[in-house]
């Protein structure tokens, strides 16, 4: 007893904590540390000029809608000396670990002098880079990456003078700077490899996104990607289809590979993508030697698999996890894994996931099943109610939630959110369909979208209704739309030999239907289609329903009502 209490009281006064890496995982790691214990010699050792910014905001800098750069700089290395008795040192490279000598040693930079300093404990938290592929052209003046506050400045100089802008990958960040450029006034072109913007997502989740970026003016390349660049007066990126996109300015934004050197060479146990492989409580292969943020590989929380997932929430809290663990080891809980929940928004619509998604499922094997439900984000009767379309995804044998994706114009963050603690909770489709959340008509609606997901869900499990994702092409089958016969003109299916029965007159009409061939029923939003579906089975009709509506499946704007003249 009297040695635990003696070595307790040593890692109180004196513990050497190390921390390489200044911004989310490390400062997090670091403001933690020195509240759990005021007398250990905290040492955070940075690279680069400036520590614990947040490089979640630069694009908003780069087009003005941040518009004072300090509001980036969360912190300083005075006022992380000043707040939390931190000893600082910026312009710093931590360039070796000796594990059994317990040092590290340390590069000043510019001069390039050299020290060793001593840790007890030691933690890394050194983030990830931007990728950058070794493409023909790839070291022009013109092309940049944007991680840092240095970054951000350089593009925003560049951008002053540039018309033509390229964003070169439609992911959040690529998305977050083709807005920004729009906004700068810019001519942008933004270019993805895959088929749809958001890859993460699934596609028809990205359709209104897709659709957003093309009204502000973005020219929107999908399904192509550059193979070089070629310099010159103008600055040429020349695409695997032959086409070629001239501009003033590239923006790389394809991704990030972690920063994970040091660890390699101090011969910690790394991942097959090169993170750092870590315990639930952030400890390496050397247990005084723990790792947090970009640079890790965690565990997936639904499926318990190794996964790596680059976001600012996870560094922070990982961070702050390993000095829990380092100071107060017995009441510290394990990481749970991460859900990779993540959002964007570009001008108007906001789009996000948590989770898993279907491809991700299909691509794993995974048994799921999946519903998409459209509603507004708050009383439709109330004025300013904004359309959002949710697609689930849950376990066929548990109901349990697996993932969801949200796209819509307002609203989206919150049933991303509650969907994320669902999935934290271990909750079902039909607790979902019980959540009781807050409603009144300016906020939400007295069964939210959220519920109308449970509802669904259930509804496909227990066979209340037969789900289709698309129209069929086969004759044979009566594709009936029940939308008001306006609408139908307005906006018709793209499929011949469609039925047009609106349905307040579906009960009087049932006649016009063939019993003998199978019947979908269309509506917009996959609602009053779902209705109809209902009182066909139970007329004795074959009948399935397209799920989504015309809004998910075939027009992201498609209007739900007929004008109010
Ligand atoms: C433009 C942009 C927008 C983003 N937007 C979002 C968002 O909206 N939401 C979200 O969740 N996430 C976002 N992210 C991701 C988020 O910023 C990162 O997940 C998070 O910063 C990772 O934190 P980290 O501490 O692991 O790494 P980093 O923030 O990369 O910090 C690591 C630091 O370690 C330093 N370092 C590395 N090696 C050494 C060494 N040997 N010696 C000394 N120092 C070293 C590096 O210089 C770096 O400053 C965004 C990222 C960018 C770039």
């Amino acid at each position: 007893m009297a040695t635990e209490i003696a070595s307790i009281f040593i890692i109180m006064t004196t513990t050497k904590l190390v921390i390489i890496g200044g911004v989310a995982a490390g400062a997090s790691c670091a403001a933690r540390a020195r509240r759990l214990n005021e007398f250990a010699q905290i040492t955070l050792i940075e690279r680069g000029p400036d520590v614990s910014f947040a490089n979640c905001g630069l694009p908003y800098f780069i087009g003005g809608e941040i518009p004072e750069r300090d509001a980036l700089a969360v912190q300083t290395p005075d006022s992380l000396k000043a707040m939390l008795n931190l000893d600082v040192r910026t312009h710093t490279e931590a360039v070796a670990v000796d594990r059994a000598g317990k040092r590290v040693q340390l590069r000043h930079l510019p001069a390039g002098t050299t020290e060793w300093i001593a840790y007890d404990k030691l933690v890394l938290a050194p983030g990830a880079v931007p990728v950058r592929p070794p493409l023909p052209g790839i070291d022009d003046p013109r092309l940049f990456t944007l991680r840092s506050l240095a970054d951000m400045d350089r593009i925003k100089a560049a951008a002053a003078s540039a018309q033509r802008v390229t964003v070169i990958g439609a992911g959040f960040i690529g998305l977050e700077m083709a807005e920004q450029f729009i906004r700068l006034g810019k001519q942008v072109t933004l270019v993805e490899l895959q088929n749809q913007v958001l890859p993460l997502l699934d596609p028809l989740m990205t359709r209104l996104m897709e659709d957003e970026l093309r009204r502000h003016g973005v020219t929107l390349i999908l399904g192509d990607s550059v193979e070089r660049f070629a310099g010159g007066a103008t600055l040429t990126c020349h695409l695997k289809s032959g086409r070629a996109v001239d501009t003033d300015l590239v923006v790389l934004c394809i991704g990030v590979r972690p920063d994970t050197a040091l660890a390699r060479e101090a011969g910690l146990t790394l991942g097959s993508r090169g993170h750092i492989r870590v315990n639930g409580f952030m400890q390496t292969s050397d247990p005084d030697i723990y790792a947090a943020g970009d640079a890790v590989e965690t565990e997936d929380f639904v499926s318990h698999e190794l996964t790596a997932v680059p976001l600012g929430g996870p560094a922070n809290r990982q961070g702050r996890l390993a000095a829990d663990h380092i100071f107060r080891p017995a009441q510290t809980r394990p990481y749970p894994g991460a859900l990779g929940t993540a959002i964007v928004r570009a001008f108007d619509v906001a789009a996000g996931l948590t989770g898993w998604s279907e491809k991700r499922l299909q691509a794993a094997g995974r048994p799921y099943r999946a519903v998409l439900v459209n509603d507004n984000h708050h009383a439709n009767y109330f004025p300013g109610a904004k359309p959002l379309l949710l697609k689930l995804l849950w376990a066929p044998d548990t109901g349990q939630v697996l993932g969801a994706q949200v796209t819509g114009l307002a609203g989206v963050d919150k049933r991303l959110d509650v969907i994320a603690t669902a999935i934290a909770g271990g909750l079902t489709i039909d607790d979902l369909a019980q959540l009781e959340l807050a409603y009144a008509p300016p906020f939400g609606a007295a069964k939210d979208l959220v519920n109308l997901a449970g509802f669904t869900a259930a509804n496909v499990r227990d066979g209340l209704v037969t789900p289709v994702t698309e129209l069929p092409d086969d004759p044979a089958v009566q594709i009936l739309d029940m939308r008001p016969a306006a609408l139908v003109q307005t906006h018709p299916l793209p499929r011949n030999h469609v039925i047009n029965i609106p349905f307040p007159t579906l009960r009087q009409q049932l006649d016009k239907l063939d019993r003998n061939r199978p019947v979908v029923t269309v509506c917009a939003l996959g609602k009053t289609s779902y209705f109809g579906a209902r009182i066909l089975a139970q007329h004795g009709f074959n009948v399935q329903s397209l799920i989504g509506g015309i809004r998910a499946h075939y027009d992201p704007r498609t209007p739900a009502k007929l004008p109010t003249p």
